[in-house]
């Protein structure tokens, strides 16, 4: 029966025959080697930082339980000197036999079976031990004392060992071992000492706090005592210190509660937390080394906590109220302890239920048993017959005990304290890096922006300087070759006195080559301008690169690039200023060039004997392609139109002069017109009031009313009008010398007789005679030549009916008038315009009594121009008005 019940109820004996409790699937590790060494292969821990949640693998473990026999005492070698024990060990067996009486015994088996001889030493060694050992890797660990009063629980447990240090017990040898395995630099061990008491959880080091409330983690159910002074253990000696301050804490609590040590539990605490260095994959911290195969390493903490536990005394659950206890009261007192003993039964039956929540000390050790910590029980027994039931139930308690498994895990989390100095570390360092980045940066923008600004500084300066020196030089140039223009002219003047419009004259070729010799002179003036222009619009174009990159590189420098920009601005300006310049340098170079021209053409003249200009028109030169031409490619024909609209007056008229100029060619005169010139010309004419502008302006005008086409555009623009509005209000007898040969030339348009009557052309030609000059009247005389050869042809063709516009707006009186006018170009076109209006009979009775019959007849005698002389006599002849007329003034 003995060996069936412990066959029944003997759980499997730790394996290798290892002298300690941990045995089994436990690993047995050397107690030397271990320190920061992971746990062994089988072990799995989570990777996410946190407490190890419920449910993650773990390490079986079974709670291990040794039973130890204590000697028998003084008060037994009396009592019971006649009675053999009722216990029998048999260490080696790891057995104990229980005599039911003299002829039969149970037998148990137990994880250890320590007999009364068995010192401390060895009793910590084969319990403790390997608990402590756990815990210093990180696992939690329990070890507790179950037994009847005075069967040795507190001196197995905590016996100080003051005198005798081979009588010290677990607690005692457990912090030894503790302390002379953690690192003080990065570990810590620190201690609560409880003591529970009808339910009331009192601080042994701190007596005034006696009622200490459990705090269950809600997320993963670790159970802790806020409330309790924790104090960190540095050297074995304080230690000792504490456990005897708690331990007279103890005695003065449970004087004060008129109670004994015996019926409270004794809870020591040891918290353990120990710095780990592992490696792992899924967090890299130094980055500064993952160019080297090393893996990143990952700052881990574990904590881990023992419990050493000093029960109440057991038999207390059976023989409650037997001290003088009310029912309840007993009850109270015991409740932890029978909380414990159903806790343990549930769990070794594996029920559904275990009734942890029942006591405070089963909420307490929730974690040592069915939990993750390891744990060891001690059972204690006496020897004496007397106490058998009591020694049976103990034995009962631990054989249940065994079948409780526990499953063992480590607890490490990160440890953020110092994970996040690092980074801090790290963070200072790369902020000193960007500091000192950013300053580098500062500085080289700040270098780039002084050299570009030295650099436009000393372009600007050397522009500048070029430039005054150039135009300078060409002024001076200019005026001298305009003054030894105007010397030679007059010598001219003086050795032939000719006159006409071009009255120069000169001794051959001298002149032709000094004048080509400036022109050649000017040009290459002009081609070092246009060089340095060139340079320079390099270099600002230069300058607009780099700002360019500036801008690029510089996103917070906005200040600096726009005052940057500014001088830009400031620099294209003067680039524009520049270039108008080289243009009014141009249009010098081009009136130079133009007088060359004249001055040569006169000279082939005078050599050819024929020293009068052929027409006096304002319209000048349509020769080959002149200097003036090549000119007219070099600068640009649109360049000149849009000088015209310059808001620097000297510019405009520069460029009116140029245009002007390269009008006075046929072959220019399209291009003028198709590039927009006309209309620009007649714009100037309405605005400007300068009145050289307008001069120059309507001579252009006048050049081109040469052309036919260009006649019908005059008048579709508005042309007339704007050259009758000149008419009325110019005074310069040159400018009105230019308006009057413009018309005139429209004038000579068969298709534009009638608007040009209209729109007032024929009376501002009339108006003009106002200024009296001889170039103006010629102008005039020329005009009204042209229209009235016109209206004749038109009255020869059928085409008009109607009497003369010139007669109709009043033009007749001032042709009689100067019919006989003593400038010859004024007085012949007169004479033409007479036997052009007396060809049409319609015109001859005004004629007549306009007086203009008498200058006829006169012409048709006096006139020194055969050719007109007989038109005009045929003329007379042909009409039978003028015929009648005559005769009856008996006119020959
Ligand atoms: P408990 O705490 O279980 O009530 P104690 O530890 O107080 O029992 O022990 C009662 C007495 O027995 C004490 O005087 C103690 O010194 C002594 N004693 C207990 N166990 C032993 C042992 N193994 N060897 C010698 N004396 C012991
Ligand atoms: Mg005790």
């Amino acid at each position: 029966m003995a060996s069936s019940a412990a066959s029944r109820n003997g759980a499997p004996r730790g394996g290798g025959g290892a002298r300690s409790l941990a045995g089994g699937n436990l690993r047995s590790s050397s107690y030397k080697s271990r320190p920061s060494q992971l746990p062994g292969s089988t072990l799995r821990r989570s990777s996410t930082g946190s407490f190890a949640a419920a449910g993650d693998d773990g390490v079986p473990g079974r709670v291990r339980v040794a039973v130890r026999l204590r000697p028998r005492n003084a008060e037994e070698m009396v009592a019971d000197a006649d009675f053999a024990d009722c216990v029998e060990v048999q260490p080696e067996l790891k057995r104990l036999k229980l005599r039911k009486n003299n002829w039969d015994s149970d037998t148990y088996e137990f994880d250890e079976v320590l007999t009364e001889f068995a010192s401390q030493k060895r009793v910590y060694e084969v319990v403790a031990k390997p608990v402590v050992e756990s815990v210093l890797d990180g696992y939690n660990g329990t070890v507790m004392a179950y037994g009847q009063t005075g069967t040795g629980k507190t001196f197995t447990v905590g016996h100080l060992g003051d005198g005798d240090t081979a009588s010290r017990g677990i607690m005692v040898r457990a912090m030894e071992d503790i302390l002379a395995d953690v690192a003080p630099e990065t570990d810590s061990v620190s201690v609560s000492y409880l003591q529970l008491y009808m339910e009331a959880i009192q601080d042994l080091l701190d007596p005034t706090n006696d009622n200490i409330s459990i705090v269950e983690d809600p997320k993963t159910g670790d159970v802790s005592l806020p409330g309790a002074t924790l104090l960190e253990i540095r050297d074995q000696q304080s230690f000792v210190e504490l456990l005897s301050i708690g331990e007279a804490h103890r005695i003065a609590a449970n004087t004060k509660l008129n109670t004994e040590s015996s019926r409270s539990h004794a809870i020591l605490m040891v918290h353990v937390k120990r710095s780990v260095v592992s490696q792992d994959d899924t967090l890299s911290i130094e980055n500064g080394n993952s160019s080297h195969f090393v893996k990143p390493l990952r700052p881990l903490i574990r904590k881990s906590k023992l419990v050493l536990v000093d029960l109440a005394g057991s038999e207390r659950v059976h023989k409650s109220g037997s001290e003088g206890h009310m029912l309840e009261e007993a009850k109270s007192i015991n409740l932890s302890l029978s909380a414990l003993g159903k806790c343990i039964n549930a769990l070794a039956e594996n029920c559904a239920h275990v009734p942890v929540r029942d006591s405070k000390l089963t909420r307490l050790l929730k974690d040592s048993f069915g939990g993750t910590a390891r744990t060891s029980l001690i059972v204690t027994i006496g020897p004496s017959p007397r106490h058998r039931g009591e020694t049976a139930s103990t034995i009962q308690f631990g054989q249940r005990a065994m079948k409780v498994e526990n499953m063992l895990k480590i607890k490490e989390e990160f440890d953020y304290k110092s994970l996040s100095r690092k980074l801090e570390i790290q963070v200072d360092k790369l902020i000193a890096e960007n500091e000192r980045q950013q300053k580098a940066y500062e500085y080289e923008l700040e270098r780039m922006n002084q050299e570009a600004q030295n650099r436009i500084a000393e372009v600007e300066r050397n522009f500048a300087e070029a430039l005054e020196k150039e135009r300078l030089k060409c002024q001076m140039e200019y005026m001298e070759s305009v003054k030894k223009l105007e010397e030679k002219m007059l010598t001219n003047q003086r050795k032939h006195g000719s006159d006409g419009i071009i009255r120069n004259e000169c001794n051959g070729e001298d002149q032709v080559v000094s004048v080509s010799d400036e022109v050649a002179e000017v040009r290459k003036l002009l081609q070092n301008e246009t060089q340095r222009r060139k340079a320079s619009e390099e270099e600002v174009n230069k300058l607009n690169t780099r700002m360019g990159q500036l801008m690029q590189s510089e996103a917070g420098g906005d200040g600096e690039i726009l005052r940057i920009h500014q001088l830009l601005e400031v620099e294209t300006q003067k680039k524009k200023k520049l270039e108008e310049e080289v243009m009014i340098l141009k249009s010098q170079l081009l009136q130079l060039s133009y007088e060359a021209d004249q001055s040569r053409r006169y000279m082939e003249r005078v050599g050819s004997g024929n020293g009068l200009n052929g027409t006096d028109s304002p319209s000048v030169n349509n020769g080959e392609k002149a200097p003036v031409g090549t000119l007219f490619e070099q600068v640009g024909l649109h360049q000149i139109l849009s000088y015209l609209e310059s808001e620097d007056a000297n510019v405009q008229i520069h460029a009116v002069k140029v245009l002007a100029n390269l009008a006075a060619e046929e072959a220019n005169q399209e291009k003028i017109v198709e590039a927009g010139g006309l209309t620009s010309l007649l714009m100037l004419l309405r605005k400007f009031e300068d009145e050289t502008v307008r001069r120059v302006a309507a001579g252009a005008i006048a050049n081109l009313a040469m052309n036919e086409t260009n006649q019908e555009l005059i008048m579709t623009q508005g042309g007339i009008t704007l050259l009758t509005m000149t008419a009325a209000d110019a005074e310069d007898p040159q400018t009105l010398r230019m308006v009057a040969g413009a018309i005139a030339n429209l004038c000579g348009n068969d298709k534009l007789q009638m608007k040009l009557k209209s729109e007032g052309g024929i009376k501002a030609l009339l108006g003009m005679v106002r200024c009296g000059h001889a170039d103006v009247l010629s102008q005039v005389a020329r005009g009204i030549a042209n229209f009235a050869k016109c209206e004749s042809r038109a009255a020869t063709q059928g085409t008009k009916n109607g009497r003369s516009l010139l007669i109709d707006d009043g033009a007749l009186p001032w042709i009689v008038q100067n019919a006989n006018n003593e400038a010859a170009p004024i007085r012949r076109h007169i004479e033409l315009a007479l036997c052009h209006l007396a060809q049409h009979e319609v015109n001859a009775k005004e004629m007549i009594s306009g007086g203009a019959l008498w200058e006829l007849v006169r012409i048709s005698h006096d006139c020194s121009r055969e050719d007109i002389r007989s038109l005009a006599r045929r003329t007379l002849n042909s009409s039978p008005t003028f015929r009648s007329e005559m005769r009856r003034l008996r006119i020959d």
